[in-house]
């Protein structure tokens, strides 16, 4: 994809929120507004993101919607300050709405039982201080291991998992250093879905993500609004625009605020 491609779609979009009541502006956490941690837990946004969020929440014209596959406690603790933020979280199975009132979706029995195996494959196998267990799902980091412990516990996690999710309808992802066994549904591109569901078509409806779960919500969302792959290195990807993090994602963020701004 070409810088040209993504400055005409860019240009486009942002036109049309100038113009409309109210815009919507979906965005991915981990690897689009945050920068990786060796510590998940404090991969806090790039400097400035929380502020230019605010004021584009603030001036009242964007329903800012995160979806992310975390877990919507630890979302909230890392994006802490901005208030009146709607969230899905563990990739759509978890929503909050802005005034706060909560709902999930709840995992088949089938699926719990599955998950429950897969715990306790973690705990024989010593790998429970790399795991991370959320509502749908269960996760194998490696990030802050040696290479080779990584490769190691990667290669095990991967065959094992793989024959787990192979026998039971998980499904099996794979992200930034690391592997998740979770439900098949809902995906980021059911979460994007019910969005659009509920808004007049002419609400000009922005997804920025990084990662191979962000497809999802990529191919919901086109035709119908603007996707964004933010992301340092240029992968295959159905999103029609690119930006590179920090300073696209800030770029394109300013030029949102001044557009509904006016
Ligand atoms: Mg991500």
């Amino acid at each position: 994809m070409q810088d040209k491609e993504t400055a005409i779609e860019l240009t486009a979009f942002l036109q049309q929120t100038k113009t409309a009541q109210t815009a919507v502006l979906l965005l991915d956490y981990d690897g689009t507004l945050a920068p990786f941690h060796v510590d998940r837990n404090l991969a806090y946004p790039y400097p400035g993101v929380i502020s230019i969020l605010e004021r584009i929440v603030q001036s009242d014209k964007t329903r800012v919607i995160i979806i992310s596959g975390r877990p919507i406690a630890e979302l909230r603790t890392l994006l802490g300050s901005i208030s009146n933020l709607e969230i899905w979280g563990s990739h759509g199975l978890e929503h909050q709405l802005s005034d706060g009132s909560y709902s999930r979706v709840q995992v088949s029995e089938e699926n719990a039982e599955s998950l429950a195996e897969a715990e306790e494959w973690v705990v024989a196998r010593g790998l429970l201080s790399s795991a991370e267990i959320k509502p749908g799902g269960i996760a194998i980091h490696w990030r802050g291991m040696s290479p080779a412990e990584a490769a190691r516990v990667q290669a095990l996690t991967q065959r094992d998992w793989a024959a787990l999710a192979e026998r039971s309808g998980l499904k099996l992802l794979q992200f930034e250093a690391g592997l998740e066994l979770r439900v098949s549904h809902p995906d980021k591109g059911d979460a994007v879905r019910s969005i659009l569901a509920g808004l007049d078509s002419n609400v000009p409806t922005a997804y920025l993500g990084d990662d191979l779960t962000d497809e999802d919500a990529f191919h919901s969302l086109n035709g119908h609004g603007l996707s964004v792959l933010v992301k340092a290195d240029y992968r295959e990807t159905i999103a029609k625009a690119w930006i590179k993090p920090p300073l696209g994602l800030i770029e394109f963020l300013e030029r949102w605020l001044n557009s509904v701004s006016g």
